[in-house]
């Protein structure tokens, strides 16, 4: 590891460790690198999320470069996203205008249809796993695949994982769910948040209230406040992804296909 890279600095520290910028001291490219502790920490999330990172290419989603072994840690090398997270943009402006919140949105779900059509889902979309470039006109990339699985490899989703604001109503079922609907979920909470600057099902006077947050889940409890505007078409889109009982309305494949068409709403 010190052979080749050179650390620069911590970006912060996660569930499973920290994750701190590097260059790479042959090309000078700089890069994020993922330190999880050898041992136990290293289990079947951490496998799935080799497996699965490793195997997408797309502009929209942190690309995996390399995984090294350190005498004392598991080493993920990843292209650094230099802009941080869109959560924290979003803390810092409040909440983004309908054109400023379509302009992430389109990226995210180009992102997350990519992943679906590799037949990987990722089960924790949330604005804290999607990450800009450094650039002018920022380049979403969604990233920390530790709770991907893959249609083809692994067994079919069941339990509850995820944050849970961002989580869907089958999800909390205890039953087996589709996680690519699932996906198509979290990704309709982040653009609520977006828009409104708030969780979706947090209940405004109580929002640490993971019980009721549940409740507002599973009977799809949200409301657009009156003071900020959202068009028509946005509301409608929201109305189609925040939607029960997926699997009751018609056939999954068929209401992704549904989800990510009118994904990208007019204008
Ligand atoms: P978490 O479990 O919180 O997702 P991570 O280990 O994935 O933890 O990330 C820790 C911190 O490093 C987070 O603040 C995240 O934004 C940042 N980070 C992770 N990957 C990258 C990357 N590829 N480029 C820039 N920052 C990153």
């Amino acid at each position: 590891m010190e052979e080749r890279y050179e650390a620069l600095k911590e970006l912060g520290s996660g569930n499973f460790g920290v994750a701190r910028l590097v260059r790479d001291k042959k090309t000078k490219e700089l890069v994020a690198v993922k330190y999880i502790e050898r041992g136990k920490k290293i289990d079947e999330n951490v496998q799935r999320e080799i497996i699965n990172h490793r195997s997408l290419r797309h502009p929209n989603i942190v690309r995996f470069k390399e995984v090294l072994l350190t005498p004392t840690h598991l080493a993920i090398v990843m292209e650094y996203a230099a802009g941080g997270e869109l959560f924290e943009r979003i803390c810092n402006a409040g909440r983004f205008s309908e054109d400023e919140a379509r302009f992430f949105f389109q990226q995210l779900i180009s992102g997350v249809s990519y992943c679906h059509s590799m037949e990987i889902c990722h089960r924790d979309l949330k604005l804290e796993n999607t990450l800009l470039d450094g650039s002018p006109m920022p380049r979403l990339k969604i990233c920390d695949f530790g709770y991907s699985k893959s249609a083809l490899l692994h067994s079919k989703p069941k339990s509850a994982v995820g944050t849970p604001a961002y989580i869907a109503p089958e999800v909390l079922s205890r039953k087996e769910y589709d996680g690519k609907i699932a996906d198509v979920w979290s990704c309709g909470v982040t653009l609520y948040v977006m828009l409104v600057g708030a969780y979706p099902f947090e209940d405004p006077e109580d929002p640490r209230n993971f019980r009721k947050t549940i409740g507002r889940i599973m009977s799809v409890q949200y409301s657009i406040p009156d003071y900020v505007h959202v068009s028509a078409e946005c509301r409608q889109l929201l109305s189609r992804i925040f939607v029960a009982n997926p699997a009751k309305v018609t056939s999954s494949k068929a209401n992704i296909e549904l989800h990510l068409s009118s994904f990208s709403w007019n204008h």
